[in-house]
């Protein structure tokens, strides 16, 4: 997990990469490699319904106490917030059909891999690792970058389960050691579902106290990026931008309320030592804090109100939690530290009977037509990376491709069928 620091890592003197830029004193690391494993080599375990990941993930007083915080650190990881630059529909064209398309994607990523169906969740976990093959390029000093090396990606899903701890610490929720502990213990199955190697991830809770720690001291970083995402709250010019032009002239008046709301959902949750490291203490002023202390409590009591109240799940949870507590026939209410760590424990001893016969099988397609173009983003098919157009990788179906030896730069195997976004 820690990095050796050798004098290449450090760079010296401004250094600016496409869209991004990195500042003197700070340390790159080398992380270059595409970490997916082959099916042979992969176990995907999904999350049990009844989790305390399903309890807290589609929770929105969760959610809404912790703001922007998942996309804020992430882009503060040198490796992803240099492919968020390059790669990012977002950065490239700021306009309000890629931030919903991003915001759609993102609730995917976490509905699919964590609420579908066994069936669905496994696909899906892979579909998410081979959307980010093709995110790579380079890093100051001559590095280079992979979104999918063990690191990187690592911490990219940390992003997503860590903002329930945050959550808790910030008062919205009261979380036991034994809880953070199951939580952490249903992240792994939660990682196991995008097929990457696991180097990175620690093995216990104790373990990952001590990753966390490291990461926020050591490898978060400020650069150009990172101000683009959180560096957004200053002003609201980002908003104003961002709508569509029929709505500028009232995005315009809305925007001193809407900075201040900004502000609140992307500094409010950042311990002071981040928000120093970004530069931004001086913006986060005392009114500010009033107001963010001020929302945290409304949270922590909307919350126990309406499960008080009984509300029904779709009244209090996000439409993909909903949805698969329906399907399941499960009241999240019911769901404890003891049922928790009862599903988990079936779920790995379901496991360990099935191993034997757990044979992953790739669904294998025809070729692609050479004239076939991307249904989701356009784009001509190219020959397939990983398997090098063959359609075949050591004896067995290329799980990039699916066998059709070519797919979208982009999306891969998922070329077919068009996306679906609102
Ligand atoms: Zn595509
Ligand atoms: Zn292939």
């Amino acid at each position: 997990m820690s990095q050796t620091v050798s004098d290449g890592d450090l760079v010296e003197v401004e250094t600016r990469i496409g869209n991004n830029t990195f500042h003197p004193g700070t340390r790159i690391p080398e992380r270059p490699t595409d970490d997916s494993l082959r099916p042979k080599d992969r176990e995907q375990h999904t999350v049990p319904p009844n989790s305390l990941l399903w309890k807290y993930m589609g929770d929105p007083f969760v959610l809404g106490a912790v703001g922007q915080r998942a996309a804020i650190i992430e882009n503060m990881w040198p490796q992803l917030g240099q492919g968020v630059s390059d790669h990012s529909v977002l950065v490239s064209r700021g306009d309000f059909k890629s931030l919903r398309e991003r915001a759609a994607n993102t609730l995917k990523t976490i509905g699919g891999v964590v609420y579908a169906t066994p069936e669905q969740a496994t696909k899906f976990g892979i579909q998410v690792r081979n959307f980010h093959k093709s995110i790579k390029g380079e890093m100051p000093n001559g590095r280079r970058y992979h979104a999918l090396d063990a690191e990187t990606f690592y911490w990219a899903h940390v992003t997503f389960f860590e903002l329930i701890y945050r959550a808790s610490e910030l008062g919205v929720i009261d979380l036991s050691r034994d809880e953070k502990e199951q939580i952490f213990e249903e992240s792994k199955h939660w990682w196991s579902m995008y097929g990457v190697d696991d180097r990175a991830q620690p093995e216990t809770y104790a373990d990952y106290e001590k990753y966390i720690a490291h990461v926020k001291e050591h490898d978060l970083i400020d650069m150009g990026i990172a101000q683009y995402t959180a560096g957004s709250a200053k002003t609201a010019d980002y908003f104003v931008r961002a709508m569509p032009k029929k709505y500028q002239r009232v995005a315009k008046v809305a925007s001193p309320a809407v900075a201040a709301m900004l502000r609140i959902t992307t500094m409010g949750h950042f311990e002071p030592e981040l928000l120093e490291r970004l530069r931004l203490t001086e913006y986060w002023t005392k009114k500010d804090q009033r107001r963010y202390r001020r929302l945290i409590k409304a949270l922590r009591i909307g919350r126990i109100v309406s499960t008080r109240l009984h509300l029904p799940v779709e009244a209090r949870y996000m439409p993909f939690a909903a949805k698969a507590f329906r399907r399941e026939g499960i009241n999240p209410d019911d769901i404890t530290l003891e049922s928790a760590r009862q599903a988990l424990a079936e779920a790995r001893a379901s496991y360990v009977s099935d191993a034997a016969a757990a044979v992953e099988v790739i669904e294998v397609v025809d070729a692609a037509p050479d004239d076939a173009a991307c249904a989701k983003c356009e784009r001509n098919l190219e020959d397939c990376s990983d398997c090098a157009g063959t359609g075949v990788v050591d004896g067995e179906p290329c799980d990039v491709c699916h066998g059709a030896r070519r797919g979208c730069p982009v999306h891969h195997a998922d070329w077919r069928t068009p996306a679906v976004v609102g």
